[in-house]
């Protein structure tokens, strides 16, 4: 943790995840890595962790290597968001509308693992259904959601609603937005303690984890793949490659389907209650309708706003000062009265996008694979580890409508996202664009 200073910060501001003040990511006391493992997982996040739990619970001898600390990656840093997954609507309809029911559906059953595994593993995480509020930016965009529920009723029941300008104030307080469209059985959550959690659940489970255990090479073998901790060698008869959007050079597959993107997030010192009252009434989650996402909530003890989006500085100098500043430009754009209020913590994490803006599970030459949640990852990477568990298991239950999905890269790319401040920059002139 490193204290950050400028003009908008507060005294002892820190660059680490506001959620790390309550459940800061800890590697287990060191223990020695087995010399073999029925299962080796990579990665310890939500997608890893839910797949420990449930090949753990099915009695499987599982390893869970995380190469910094279980949770440390962008699980433990995220917006705590989750929801249906109306936005996937379009994108899936580009297999037909059987499909994108299949896909907005399992959001649904997404959701409600989250909310299985956190009652039954008494998981103490915040879990609330407060709703989601999307505002538009414009009258036009406002138009816009108003055809895209037109689009998704032809196809399926959607509960989602418009909220015109004139009644936006029962939502959140702010004239920015034109209107919005609003998800009522959208939920947050405390992000680093679902993840903790998950992990004491997994421990209980019987799975072993480990921290700064950072997986340096995979070899098949004859019984299954050999895997390498620095010098350290594991046998493992499966193997589960949960990386997301750390994925670096170790699966060139994945490695070329990936494209890592940073987003961060800043949270302002406590406000008032009626401060809280008048800006965020009903506690709900909340995002802008821009091409660039901004995404924004109340803490969970509903004191302080959280507010995140994308990074102008990925290194150099003041990383942390340039992000935060052009995020809090974003929040006053919403509450210009926050002006005066500082900020206690700026944070950053990889999101995991891919090429078709899906997330894929799969098997690659005998290794398993789930990832690509595009930026929305705490329902599909939690559903997906569960998932993925269940193929390694042989399990005969339903496959995920995803499984079957084909998952590209494209020519030229090889796991830097050389394009991506070109685009930003293009989606960020549309955005201006449509607000001229
Ligand atoms: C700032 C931010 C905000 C977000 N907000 C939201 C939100 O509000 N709602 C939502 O649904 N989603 C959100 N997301 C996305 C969501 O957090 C992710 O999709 C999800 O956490 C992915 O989980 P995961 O387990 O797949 O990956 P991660 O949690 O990233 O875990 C991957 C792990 O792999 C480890 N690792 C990498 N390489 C190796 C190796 N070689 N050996 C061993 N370990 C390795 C890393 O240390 C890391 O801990 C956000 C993400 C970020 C970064």
């Amino acid at each position: 943790m490193a204290q950050v200073t400028g003009p908008f910060f507060a005294e002892g501001a820190v660059d680490t995840p506001y959620w790390w003040d309550a459940a800061e990511p800890r590697a287990a006391p060191s223990t020695a890595l087995p010399a073999s493992s029925e299962v080796v997982i990579v990665g310890a996040g939500f997608t890893g962790l839910n797949a420990a739990l449930t090949l753990a619970k099915a009695g499987k001898q599982v390893t869970v290597l995380d190469a910094e600390a279980p949770g440390w990656g962008a699980s433990s840093r995220n917006g705590g968001m989750l929801g249906p997954g109306w936005a996937t609507f379009d994108t899936a309809m580009a297999y037909g509308p059987e499909k994108a029911r299949a896909i907005v559906g399992e959001s649904f059953l997404a959701l409600q693992h989250v909310k299985d595994v956190v009652e039954r593993e008494a998981i103490a995480c915040d879990l609330a259904v407060v709703g989601y509020f999307r505002g538009a930016m414009t009258p036009r965009l406002y138009e816009a959601m108003g055809r895209q529920l037109d689009r998704i009723r032809k196809v399926m029941p959607c509960d989602a609603y418009l909220v015109p300008r004139a009644e936006q104030h029962g939502e959140i307080g702010t004239d920015l937005y034109h209107g919005g469209l609003a998800i009522p059985g959208y939920a947050g959550l405390h992000p680093a303690r679902y993840v903790a959690g998950l992990a004491e659940a997994a421990h209980r489970a019987g799975a072993q984890l480990f921290g700064g255990a950072r997986v340096t090479a995979i070899a098949p073998d004859a019984g299954g793949f050999t895997v390498s901790v620095g010098r350290q060698r594991i046998a493992a008869k499966q193997l589960l490659v949960a990386t997301n959007g750390y994925t670096g050079s170790l699966l060139p597959f994945l490695q070329r389907r990936i494209i890592p993107i940073r987003s961060a997030l800043i949270a302002t010192a406590p406000l008032p209650p009626e401060v809280m009252d008048r800006l965020m009434p009903k506690r709900r989650m909340l995002a802008g309708s821009q091409r660039v996402v901004t995404y924004y909530r109340p803490s969970p003890d509903g004191t302080r706003v959280l507010f995140g989006g994308r990074v102008l500085k990925v290194n150099g100098e003041n990383v942390a000062r340039a992000n935060a500043g052009h995020l809090r430009k974003q929040m006053l754009q919403v509450f210009p009265e926050l002006e005066r209020t500082p900020l206690t913590h700026y944070w950053h994490g990889q999101t995991g996008f891919t090429f078709d803006k899906l997330p894929h599970l799969g098997e690659r030459e005998g290794i398993f694979y789930a990832c690509g949640y595009n930026g929305t990852g705490i329902a599909r990477a939690s559903w997906f580890g569960h998932k993925i568990a269940q193929r390694m298991l042989g399990s005969v239950e339903k496959p995920s409508a995803y499984e079957d999905l084909p998952f590209r890269s494209r020519p030229l790319y090889y796991g830097k996202p050389w394009f991506l401040p070109l685009a930003v920059q293009f989606y960020e002139m549309l955005d201006r664009w449509e607000q001229r």
